[in-house]
C-alpha cells in the first residue's frame, strides 16, 4: 500500500507549532490513505472489537447508492471483509433514488439502528460519514470510516453538518478513529464527486481571510496560522493535480484526498470550521436550504461551494478598496429590531412557519451582540490597516486565479453550470442574505456593516461572477 498520510509526523510538527496551545487535540487515531488501503480493514475492525466489551454485531452504515470497487460493489466487499470474523448489521440511511440528508429523523433512525453494536464502519460520502460521527458519539462506540469519494473535506474532522429545523448546522460530534481512503474506490467515484472535492477546497483562497479578519476585529478569538496553512501548503501541488483530476488520474485523486483530509483535520484542530468556511459556504448552505426544503434535488456541496468562492473573492476586492477609501471609518451597528426583522423576512420565503428564521436569529443575535463591542478593535486595526491589508492579500487568491482553477479542474464556473442548475432569483437570495443564517461573522458582515451590501452590489457581483466564467 502506498503510504502518502504521515499522522504521527503530523502531530509531531503541530505540537512543535508556536501556537499549538490554542490547537484542539486530533482525534483521528490513523489514517490509510492510498492504493489497496482497505487491505486493513479486517484487521482495524478486529482490534476496535476486541478493545470493546459490547458483544453485539459490527454496524455498517450506508446509503443506497451504488459504489464500486475494483470490478466489483463496495458495500459487498466491506461486508464480506468483516463478516468472516464478527456479525454484520447492515444499516441504510436514505431513499433510494434521493439524497440522504442529515435531518433529526433520518439520524434518530440511524442511531436506534446501531442500538447494541460493537462498533461503526461508514462507507459513503459526506452525508453518511456525518451521520456516522453522531451515531458513534450517541452510541459510545468506536468508528472507522470507508471514504467513498473526494467529495468533501468533512471526513477528516469533528463535526457534522446536520439539518436543525431545516437549517444547516455544524455541530460538535467525534473524529472517526480511523479513516480509510483507498484510491480504487475513489478511481470508481463518479467523476463530478471528485471535482466536487477539489472545488471544495477552492474556498481555502477565502475563508481564511474572513476568519482572520473576523479575528482582527474581535469577532472570533480563534485564528491560527499553523492551521492555515496545513491545507494551504498543498496549494501547488493541489493546482497541479487540477487537470488530471476529472481523467480519475490515481495521483491526482491522492493529492485531492490528501488535502481534503487535512482541510477537515484543521477544521477538527481549530474546534471550529472556520479555516474552510466563510461566505462561500454560507451562500452555499442557503441555497441547499432552500432546494431542500422546495424538496429539489441539489447540486453537490463542494462543486456549489466552488461557484460561490468567486463571488466571495469578488467581494473581498470590493470592501478592500472600501477600507483603502476609509469605510472602517464609516461602520454601523444596525439596532437589533432592524436586524431582527431583516432575518425573520429573508427565511419567511423560504420557510413561511418561521422556524428557520428563528434558528438563525438566535445565532446572527449574538454576532450582532459582539459587533456593538467592537469599535475598539476597530480603531487599532485602522491604525495598522496596510499590515493587515498585506497578509489579508496573502491569504486571498484573485477571482481570476480562482476561475482557472476550477476551470482546469472541469468544475462548474457559475450558478447556470451546476447540476442541477441553480436560477438567478434563488443565487441573488442566497447572496443576499449569507450574513443572516449563523453567528459567523464573514466579509459579507464586513460589507453589511460598511453599509454598502444592498441589492445592486449583490446584483454586480452575481454579474460579473456570471462574466467572469463565461470569458474562459
Ligand atoms: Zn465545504
Amino acid at each position: 500500500m502506498t503510504e502518502t498520510f504521515d499522522l504521527s509526523a503530523l502531530k509531531q510538527s503541530l505540537d512543535a507549532a508556536p501556537d499549538h496551545k490554542n490547537l484542539k487535540p486530533l482525534g483521528l487515531q490513523t489514517i490509510y490513505l492510498g492504493r489497496d488501503a482497505l487491505t486493513v480493514l479486517p484487521d482495524v475492525v478486529a482490534a476496535m472489537v476486541d478493545a470493546t466489551p459490547a458483544l453485539g454485531p459490527v454496524a455498517v452504515l450506508s446509503d443506497s447508492t451504488p459504489k464500486r470497487y475494483h470490478a466489483g460493489d463496495l458495500l459487498s466487499f466491506v461486508t464480506g471483509c468483516i463478516d468472516a470474523r464478527h456479525r454484520v448489521r447492515n444499516v441504510t440511511v436514505g431513499v433510494a433514488g434521493h439524497t440522504v440528508h442529515a435531518d433529526e429523523e433520518t439520524l434518530a433512525k440511524a442511531i436506534r439502528d446501531c442500538d447494541g453494536a460493537a462498533c461503526l464502519v461508514a462507507v459513503g460520502s459526506g452525508t453518511v460519514s456525518d451521520i456516522g460521527k453522531a451515531v458513534a458519539a450517541a452510541q459510545g462506540i468506536g468508528y472507522i470510516i470507508v471514504q467513498t469519494a473526494n467529495s468533501v473535506n468533512g471526513y477528516a474532522d469533528d463535526r457534522s453538518v446536520l439539518l436543525i429545523n431545516g437549517v444547516k448546522r455544524t455541530i460538535p460530534t467525534r473524529w472517526a478513529d480511523v479513516l480509510i481512503v483507498d484510491t480504487d474506490v475513489l478511481v470508481k467515484a463518479p467523476v463530478e464527486m471528485n471535482v466536487s472535492g477539489f472545488a471544495d477546497l477552492i474556498a481555502t483562497f477565502t475563508a481564511p481571510a474572513d476568519w482572520y479578519l473576523a479575528t482582527l476585529l474581535g469577532m472570533d478569538d480563534s485564528y491560527s496560522p499553523t492551521v492555515v496553512g496545513l491545507a494551504r501548503n498543498q496549494g501547488s501541488a493541489l493546482l497541479e493535480a487540477a487537470p488530471l483530476v476529472p481523467q480519475a488520474d490515481p495521483n491526482a485523486l491522492e493529492q485531492v484526498a490528501k488535502t481534503l483530509t487535512l482541510s477537515g483535520i484543521s477544521m477538527g484542530i481549530a474546534g471550529t470550521t472556520a479555516p474552510c468556511s466563510g461566505m462561500e459556504h454560507a451562500v452555499s448552505h442557503l441555497l441547499e436550504m432552500a432546494t431542500t426544503k422546495a424538496g429539489n434535488e441539489t447540486a453537490l456541496h463542494g462543486a456549489q461551494v466552488g461557484v460561490t468562492t468567486i463571488v466571495a473573492a469578488l467581494l473581498w476586492q470590493r470592501v478592500l478598496g472600501e477600507i483603502a477609501d476609509g469605510g472602517l471609518s464609516r461602520v454601523r451597528v444596525p439596532g437589533p429590531a432592524e436586524s431582527q426583522a431583516a432575518v425573520l423576512a429573508a427565511f419567511h420565503t423560504v420557510d413561511p412557519s418561521g422556524a428557520m428564521g428563528a434558528e438563525c436569529w438566535r445565532d446572527y443575535e449574538r454576532k450582532l451582540a459582539r459587533w456593538a463591542h467592537a469599535s475598539e478593535r476597530i480603531e487599532l486595526a485602522k491604525r495598522d490597516w496596510p499590515t493587515h491589508e498585506g497578509t489579508l492579500r496573502h491569504l486571498l487568491a484573485t477571482p481570476q486565479s480562482l476561475v482557472a482553477a476550477l476551470q482546469s479542474a472541469g468544475a462548474p464556473l457559475r450558478f447556470a453550470d451546476l447540476e442541477p442548475s441553480v436560477n438567478e432569483a434563488d443565487a441573488r437570495w442566497a447572496v443576499a442574505n449569507c450574513h443572516l443564517m449563523r453567528e459567523r461573522f464573514s466579509i459579507a458582515d464586513m460589507a453589511n456593516f460598511l453599509g454598502i451590501w444592498d441589492d445592486d452590489l449583490v446584483d454586480e457581483l452575481i454579474a460579473d461572477a456570471a462574466a467572469l466564467g463565461s470569458s474562459r
